[in-house]
């Protein structure tokens, strides 16, 4: 690592990977940093990831971190109607299960080839200003405390992000926009190997479960609670536990691993830049609030971010006005669909299983040709337009 860069960029998951990546390639010149000791180890991830958000965020697919190829979504209600989001309905939107922790690996590789400087086991843990202005960061890296000059920070930092908050970017959230997750990865199970399924209704308040298969009797199956809904700590793995004891298809099922994580589930934020400082992925709080998806929106931010930190070095301009460049460009990618979502989420979290029940059979029984949040939601308002009411605008 040497003294001095042009852009540093904190955390080498998805969203830091690809953002050093694009910055490394617009010339600056950039060091990605991860606290880890192994880029993309402690998984906490159901790594269902769509075919079209790959393309628009330009990850070349390899098949080395491709661990099952679906060929759709099911959602099924409480009283087990189910409504299938096929590729013909949904195109791109329907993708793979990939392998996370060779997925984030890949994407570091690419940035170490576009050539940004990586270390792993090494820590941000403070913002240095000088009269005000951004001269660097501290780190632990290795063990040993050191400082690093940059005009330019990423903040790629994740869920629990301090990046934004070290330079007075408010990314707080409400409880009703975090979900509270465990997930197990269970072998020995009855399941469709083509299908991610997706159960909803007061088996998980305020969220879902979700079972996303890896081969053909393995899956990644977890559950995400409305973090306002959860009493305690252990509430979501007891819900998850309840449910998988009284599924027959799990019946001989066994553990692997158990992971547990938050993840943000809101209204995208007023602002993720300030001054010398842009925040990307989970840091700037980008997961889709409906699917809990976030690598895609990681990666697409993450280009987006880089782009714009190189231009900026380049320009010899950090300031948040110039950095406006990068807020345009992940809002007219994003911001729409992500507001659109949350309204969507919003609602569904009170629906009672009778209406999920109402909903999804008449989805199924109406076959839409397209699938999307907004093609559902016209369908619901064709036959009941009392639960879009909200939705007026949007639709
Ligand atoms: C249980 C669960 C299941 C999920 N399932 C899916 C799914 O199926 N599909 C999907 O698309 N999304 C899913 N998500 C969301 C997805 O995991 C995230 O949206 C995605 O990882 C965001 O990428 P990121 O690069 O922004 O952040 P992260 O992947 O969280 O990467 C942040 C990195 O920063 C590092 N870091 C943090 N602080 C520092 C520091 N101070 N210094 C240096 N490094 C630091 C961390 O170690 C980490 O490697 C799930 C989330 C959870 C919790």
């Amino acid at each position: 690592m040497d003294a001095e860069y042009d852009v540093v960029v904190v955390g080498a998951g998805p969203g830091g990977s690809t953002a050093a990546r694009y910055a490394a390639m617009g010339g600056a010149k950039t060091l990605l940093i991860e606290k880890r000791q192994e880029i993309g180890t402690h998984v906490r991830c159901g790594e269902g990831l769509a075919r079209g958000l790959l393309d628009q965020a330009k990850i070349p697919i390899d098949k080395v971190w491709i661990s099952a190829e679906m060929d759709g979504a099911r959602i099924i209600s409480p009283g087990g109607f189910s409504f299938d989001v096929d590729e013909a309905k949904a195109g791109n939107e329907v993708g793979y299960v990939i392998e996370r922790d060779l997925f984030d690996r890949a994407l570091a590789k690419l940035a170490g080839e576009a050539g940004a400087d990586i270390e792993v086991k090494t820590s941000a843990t403070e913002i240095i200003k000088e009269n005000g202005k951004i001269v660097g960061l501290k780190l632990i890296c290795k063990g040993e405390p050191v400082t690093v000059k940059t005009k330019i920070i990423i903040g790629a930092d994740g869920y629990e992000s301090q990046v934004g908050r070290w330079a007075g970017i408010d990314t707080t959230i409400q409880p009703s926009d975090i979900m509270t997750c465990v997930q197990y990865r269970l072998t020995n199970i009855e399941l469709d190997p083509k299908y991610t399924e997706f159960y909803a209704g007061s088996i998980a308040p305020g969220g879902y479960i979700w079972v996303f298969p890896k081969n053909d009797n393995t899956a990644n199956v977890g559950i995400g609670l409305g973090a306002h809904i959860v009493k305690h700590g252990g509430e979501p793995k007891e819900y998850l536990d309840r449910w998988i004891a009284n599924n027959p298809k799990m019946r001989n099922a066994k553990q692997l691993d158990m992971v547990a994580g938050g993840c943000s589930i809101n209204a995208p934020l007023d602002s993720v830049v300030c001054d010398q400082v842009m925040l990307v992925g989970d840091a700037a709080r980008m997961i889709d609030p409906m699917t809990g998806g976030g690598i895609a929106h990681a990666c697409l931010s993450g280009m987006e971010a880089g782009k714009v930190a190189a231009d900026a070095i380049k320009k010899g301009d950090y300031s948040k006005e110039f950095f406006q460049t990068y807020e345009k460009a992940w809002r007219g990618e994003l911001e729409e669909k992500l507001f659109r979502n949350w309204m969507a989420k919003e609602k569904a979290q009170h629906l009672s299983d009778e209406t999920f029940d109402k909903l999804i059979s008449l989805l199924a029984k109406v076959g839409l040709d397209n699938i999307s949040v907004i093609n559902i939601l016209k369908a619901i308002k064709e036959y009941h337009p009392e639960l879009v009411k909200e939705f007026e605008d949007l639709l």
